[in-house]
């Protein structure tokens, strides 16, 4: 099963940076408000992400780390779960297969923790061990034992580049959550939570400060906009709107600006998409007669059904089921917003 393993860790773990993400996201997904990730020689060396979560009872340990073992499959009937779903229940498992690895949790109401190591895919017992609730993960030597995926990693200071850039993504759509890390012993960057579920404007505002700086945050316009027009046929949830796009978008003023300062979610996950990316460089160039990149965060919500977001495995891209009705909508949103600047 270890190079069953290896193999799926070929699919989707690149690097540190996927580490790091997997591991975030099965904390959050475990209701983490707090996350703690402690990096050495760009995540190489190690990744260890701590969370505040409901832990792991520790005679599901084992499980964690076995194959398709995943919580989520016996509710795969909510689409809107289908939607957030990884790649079920292999991630551990993969990680486990080409790292020197270990599992430690408390759950939450539990009066003891435990912990689990997993060498090379090789599994140990569960032994008792002191923890707080909620769960640490830690992954040593990643691709230690696949020396031919070792050599493609890069230098420290780009792999941490890989990791801080995903970091960012993240903490823009979970300004409710707060992110500690740490490199090579020493704190590197900290995202304060405490906001609300959603981001709303203060908020978000405030994450966006943390996130990108005061030159952009002082930069940008305020995006809001909804539609409840839905096409025939289609009748939606009661009330719901059909369209919401929110968020923001830096003026010319802010100088800085680049395509790598796009930051597009759909559904709360960070996606690309070339249509919506033109949609709103359209609308800056028709409005702002401005033909640069703009910079922009932009939460793009709609019906779960009306959007397929298992086009890519890695998951950075999406198939709109009308992507034309898409396109329109942000860039009539964009038009709006920034036609309020030139009044
Ligand atoms: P998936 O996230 O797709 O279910 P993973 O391999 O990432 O698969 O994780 C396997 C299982 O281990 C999860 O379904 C969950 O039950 C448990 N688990 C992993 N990480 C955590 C965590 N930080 N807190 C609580 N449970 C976790
Ligand atoms: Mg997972």
């Amino acid at each position: 099963d270890t190079l069953v393993n290896q193999i799926a860790a070929g699919e989707v773990i690149e690097r540190p940076a996927s580490v790091v993400k997997e591991l975030v996201e099965n904390a959050l997904d475990a209701g983490a408000r707090r996350v703690d990730i402690d990096l050495e020689e760009g995540g190489v060396r190690l990744v260890r992400v701590r969370d505040d979560g409901l832990g792991i009872p520790p005679d599901e340990l084992p499980l964690a780390v076995s194959r398709h073992a995943t919580s989520k499959i016996a509710s795969l009937d909510d689409l809107e779960m289908v939607a957030t779903l990884g790649f079920r229940g292999e991630a551990l498992p993969s990680i486990a297969s080409v790292s020197r690895f270990a599992l430690s949790s408390r759950r939450v109401g539990a009066e003891h923790g435990a912990t689990l190591q997993v060498d090379g895919g090789r599994v140990g017992d569960v032994t008792p061990r002191a923890h707080p609730q909620g769960t640490t993960v830690e992954v040593r030597d990643l691709f230690y034992n696949v020396p031919a995926r070792r050599k493609f990693l890069r230098a420290e200071r780009t792999e941490l580049g890989h990791i801080e850039e995903w970091l960012r993504s993240l903490a823009l759509a979970r300004p409710e959550v707060e992110l500690r890390v740490s490199h090579n012993g020493k704190p590197s960057r900290r995202y304060r939570g405490g906001g609300e579920e959603r981001l709303d404007f203060d908020d978000g505002a405030a994450r966006l400060v943390e996130t990108l700086g005061e030159a952009f945050a002082g930069a940008t316009l305020r995006v809001e906009h909804a539609t409840t027009a839905r096409p025939a046929g289609d009748d939606g949830r009661d009330g719901a709107p059909a369209l919401r796009l929110h968020g923001w978008i830096a003026q010319p003023t802010y100088s800085r600006a680049s395509a790598d300062q796009q930051y597009l979610y759909v559904n709360g996950r960070a996606v690309r998409d070339r249509s919506v990316a033109h949609a709103v460089k359209q609308a800056y160039a028709d409005v702002l007669f401005h033909g640069r990149q703009p910079a922009y965060v932009l939460f793009l919500e709609l019906d779960a059904a009306r959007v397929d977001v298992n086009v890519h495995p890695a998951k950075h891209e999406v198939r709109f089921r009308d992507a034309r009705m898409v396109h329109d909508f942000v860039y009539r949103a964009l038009h709006e917003a920034l036609s309020a600047t030139r009044a």
